[in-house]
């Protein structure tokens, strides 16, 4: 069954073509600059072929046209015919209280998608904006929602509410939601899977760190709780994201620095993190470099980001009376030796000791610590494409069961 897996931004489109039976991506790429001069696509195609296309692409609509010619084209197509597609699986940031887990689209769904708005205004539109264009396009195939909020709504009120006045919650929907849900829930799987135990018996503490990066603990196979909040700004302190501040700070900005509301919230989204904290760049690779070379302030970002990590794990291990596993995952979790020695250090206590050989090691799945601990630090890439594919590949399954 071939399911094409989308990631529609406001201004990109990010995509795989994937064999659900075989776990094997035909196709994948990203389609930048939609609305904009110099619109581009990147498509990559299972036999190694990468091509750049330069076209234009107006709005999502005709972004995901040339996509779809590029998957059927003769010399970079990898299908002869968009018949052979047997679902569209939708990467949604947002699903609020309504979705706990991914949906058929119809309607009523649409509907429910747009009532989140408020609460993501940058990626819901785009989102749908993707959704609507495909499902123009291609309306005889299911479409199905995979949401990024859905595997946290298992978190526990005492986990989730703020300490806000109640009606806030009622009124608005203000309360901690989650994010990363996908990758939390891919990588707590996988390292069942790997250590050859039920995830229902298992206590993970998942940390997703990439430019936007969050931690979460994995009970039992459920999140009960998780770093980011009621928007993807809470937490750790990442790329250029600040993460939890004393919300006193907004209004003393706002005083000092005679900026609106609004602009302090895209401070705080945009300029703010290891990017504000170093002045230098909210990439790894360049505070990792710097910091080798003697940058002080690199080094303190690095040390700040790693500090945080750390202080949701130990939270998160009281949290679940205990852990089995950490897992580290995406860019940064996946790739940087450096920030992983940083976090680990400190972890002894709890019966994790960084095995710094194994930490230096690159592939795939695997295992960090020492031999035998209690606690077992994972590396484990993760995979959303995949588990939206698999996601929309079960409830199609069940569209011809009815
Ligand atoms: P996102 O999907 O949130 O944009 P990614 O999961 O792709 O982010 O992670 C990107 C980040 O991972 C980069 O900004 C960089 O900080 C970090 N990263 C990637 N590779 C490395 C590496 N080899 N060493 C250190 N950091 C890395």
């Amino acid at each position: 069954m071939k399911i094409f897996v989308l990631n529609c931004g406001s201004s990109s489109i990010k995509y795989q073509l994937v064999e659900n039976d075989s776990k094997k991506v035909l196709a994948k790429g990203v389609l930048e600059r939609i609305g904009m001069a110099g619109s581009f696509l990147k498509h990559y195609s299972v036999y190694d072929y990468a091509v750049e296309l330069k076209k234009p692409a107006h709005n999502h609509t005709e972004g995901i046209q040339l996509i779809l010619k590029a998957l059927v084209d003769n010399k970079i197509g990898v299908i002869k015919n968009l018949s052979e597609i047997s679902a569209f699986g939708h990467r949604v940031v947002h699903g609020g209280e309504a979705f706990r887990e991914a949906i058929i689209i119809t309607k009523n769904v649409i509907d429910d998608i747009k009532k989140c708005i408020p609460m993501a205004p940058l990626h819901n539109p785009a989102n749908l904006a993707g959704i609507e264009a495909c499902m123009g396009l291609m309306p005889n195939v299911p479409h199905i929602a995979v949401f990024d909020t859905a595997f946290h709504q298992t978190m526990p009120a005492k986990a989730y509410l703020y300490g806000l006045p109640y009606e806030l919650y009622i009124k608005y929907g203000l309360r901690k939601y989650g994010f990363h849900g996908i990758s939390h829930q891919y990588v707590a799987d996988m390292a069942a899977k790997y250590l050859g135990r039920n995830l229902s018996d298992l206590r993970l503490v998942t940390c997703h760190l990439g430019n936007g990066a969050s931690v979460a603990a994995v009970k039992g196979g459920e999140s009960i709780d998780t770093s980011m909040g009621f928007t993807p700004l809470e937490g750790l302190v990442m790329g250029t994201r600040c993460g939890e501040v004393d919300p006193a700070i907004i209004p003393f900005i706002m005083d000092r620095e005679d900026m609106t509301g609004k602009q302090v919230y895209q401070y705080l989204n945009n300029k703010a993190g290891v990017l504000g904290i170093s002045g230098l760049s909210s990439d790894f690779r360049d505070l990792e470099k710097a910091a080798e070379c003697g940058d002080e302030r690199a080094q303190l970002a690095m040390d700040i980001f790693s500090y945080r990590v750390k202080k949701y794990i130990g939270a998160y291990a009281v949290a679940m009376g205990g852990v089995d596993a950490v897992i580290f995952t995406a860019g940064l979790g996946e790739n940087s030796p450096v920030i992983r020695k940083n976090i680990c250090s400190g972890l002894e206590f709890l019966g994790a000791h960084l095995d710094t050989e194994k930490n230096n090691l690159r592939g795939e799945i695997r295992e960090i610590g020492s031999y035998g601990d209690a606690v077992k630090l994972l590396v484990i890439p993760t995979n959303e494409e995949m588990v939206i594919a698999e996601e929309t590949a079960r409830l199609c399954a069940n569209v011809v069961t009815l």
